[in-house]
């Protein structure tokens, strides 16, 4: 099981926690898998930002914050005879962070191998509160560090896992103590490498760290318990009309939270995909509801099941300016240049007897896709042979997602009905050959109308895209490929897309 940051964010949160975990009538044995509790990520992150800022008093107040959230938990959660130890291990922790934020104050830097030292404490101050209560409680728990049981790479801050030395580990570490009745409440977020430097697994990385174990230790299911009733058709904060899906596949699921679905890690299923460990994704705020059931293929599948969006991506635009130059040279010279610069391009489409074409990069990666590309291309570039390249940061992407679209003819069309009606701009489109997810790229101020506009509740068909069929596209051809070195190493993903666009109406 993992409990996410707003389901162990209090006293009371962790006491439901511990409920649900040591629940007698649960098969046994459990493990389960902690986020920090809410809000204290950023809050790290925070800190670390105003020491390296030189803010010795910003950093001060912020650790106070810290020091007084923990303790507050822990006086309301444990009975007075329990807390010393708990309150050292938090002085402890505190600590630590204490001495690596105060070495980032000196330097007036944040180096990434520090930050994840610094940042994984979050996720060690809720375990160890977790844990005391289990054993307060009567239920033995003990509080075990990640960095211990999971290997990674070296890819700080975005680490990807070693599944062969993690597998080893976290049994050599965990089978005991599963066998002596004792449950283990293991840090989610952090890992380390194979020589102990410590690691993090990316922002929400706890779901992927569950699902890492999971896998390790070849778990019958993973609950992933959050504050929703499960994955939904849309963000419900976006869009008030979304319902709770009763099942959604791997791949549906997997292309929710890479298209931005905050309810999962988008790395989460990969691990679980050769085992077929089905995964639940639980409310821990109403845990008499079903929510949503995560399996390998539904037979059923119909339409579209749901609509996602992310609005801190930034496009970006090359073409060739002479003719002597292919554009498919200059598409594989920048696709090299982003999967060096390990950047996940989101979205490609290319178009047009220019051979100009244009992908999505996360806002975050938005520098580093601009340096790796002006270094790549700078010969072009400085011989006028490369237009110079363009950056749009006003855009949004807005992806329909749902196996069942496979073979449906309209539904495309039917979409960008919708979104025009809105009179909203859409920018460039791409579409998987497995007709799994349908990416749209539209003008940054009329993503969410576009969201709301695409997501209609029907009763009886759950998400239904908008019906008036008055405008079709006629087709587009895009092959994905998916590159992925090694098992799980890194999230490296290349998206090659090819499409070619004719609408009538549109
Ligand atoms: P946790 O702290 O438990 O990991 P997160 O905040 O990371 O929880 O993810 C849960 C949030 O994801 C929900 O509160 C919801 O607002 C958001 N969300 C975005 N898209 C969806 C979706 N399609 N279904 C459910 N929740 C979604
Ligand atoms: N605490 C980490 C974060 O906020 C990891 C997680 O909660 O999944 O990003
Ligand atoms: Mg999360």
């Amino acid at each position: 099981m993992k409990f996410g940051g707003t389901s162990v964010g209090s006293a009371e949160r962790m006491r439901a926690a511990a409920a649900i975990a040591s629940d007698p009538a649960l098969a046994r044995p459990v493990a389960i898998v902690v986020s920090a509790m809410s809000k204290i990520t950023d809050l790290l992150l925070d800190t670390m930002r105003h020491a390296e800022a030189g803010d010795s008093a910003g950093m001060g107040s912020n650790i106070a914050r810290l020091r007084e959230r923990h303790l507050e938990c822990c006086r309301e959660l444990l009975p007075a005879g329990r807390r010393a130890a708990t309150e050292a291990g938090i002085a402890y922790l505190i600590g630590e962070f204490e001495r690596i934020a105060g070495g980032m104050l000196m330097l007036n830097e944040m180096p990434p191998r520090s930050v994840d030292e610094a940042v994984a404490i979050g996720e060690r101050l809720s375990a160890l509160l977790i844990a005391e209560y289990l054993n307060a409680q009567g239920t033995p728990a003990e509080a075990v560090n990640a960095a211990e049981i999971v290997v990674t790479d070296a890819a700080f801050g975005n680490a990807s896992p070693l599944m062969e030395p993690t597998r080893e580990k976290s049994r050599a570490r965990l089978l005991p103590l599963l066998a002596r009745g004792v449950l283990p409440v293991i840090t989610g977020f952090n890992g380390a490498t194979a020589d102990g430097r410590p690691t993090t697994l990316g922002r929400g990385g706890s779901d992927f760290s569950a699902s890492i174990l999971s896998a390790a230790l070849e778990a019958s299911e993973l609950w992933i318990w959050t504050d929703v009733d499960g994955i939904m058709s849309a963000d419900p904060r976006l869009v008030p009309g979304a319902v709770v899906l009763d099942e959604v596949t791997y791949a549906e699921a997997a292309e929710l939270a890479y298209n931005g679905a905050k309810v999962l890690h988008p790395r989460t299923l990969a691990p679980l995909i050769e085992k077929k460990i089905p995964v639940w994704s639980k409310n821990s705020f109403a845990t008499a509801k079903p929510g949503t059931r995560i399996v390998p293929a539904i037979h059923s599948a119909t339409g579209a099941r749901a609509v996602t969006s992310l609005a801190r991506v930034a496009m970006i635009s090359l073409e060739p300016a002479s003719p002597e130059l292919s554009g498919a040279h200059v598409m594989a010279r920048a696709l090299d240049a982003l999967d060096r610069a390990n950047v996940e391009v989101l979205v490609f489409s290319s178009s047009s007897y220019r051979q100009n074409f244009c992908f999505l990069v996360r806002t975050e990666e938005l520098e580093k896709s601009r340096q790796a590309l002006e270094s790549a291309l700078a010969l072009e570039l400085a011989h006028d042979y490369v237009h110079p390249i363009q950056v749009d940061e006003k855009v949004g992407l807005l992806a329909i997602v749902g196996e069942g679209m496979q073979g449906k003819p309209g539904i495309a069309g039917r979409i960008f009905t919708a979104i025009s009606r809105e009179k909203v701009n859409i920018i460039a489109i791409a579409q998987g050959s497995s007709e799994l997810t349908i990416a749209i790229v539209v003008s940054r101020d009329g993503l969410e109308k576009a969201v709301r506009a695409v997501h209609r509740h029907d009763k009886r068909t759950r998400t239904q895209i908008p019906l008036t069929q008055n405008r079709t596209l006629i087709g587009f051809v895009r092959q994905k490929m998916y590159r992925r070195p090694g098992s799980l190493n890194g999230p490296i993903k290349i998206c090659y897309a090819m499409s070619v666009l004719h609408f009538q109406n549109l």
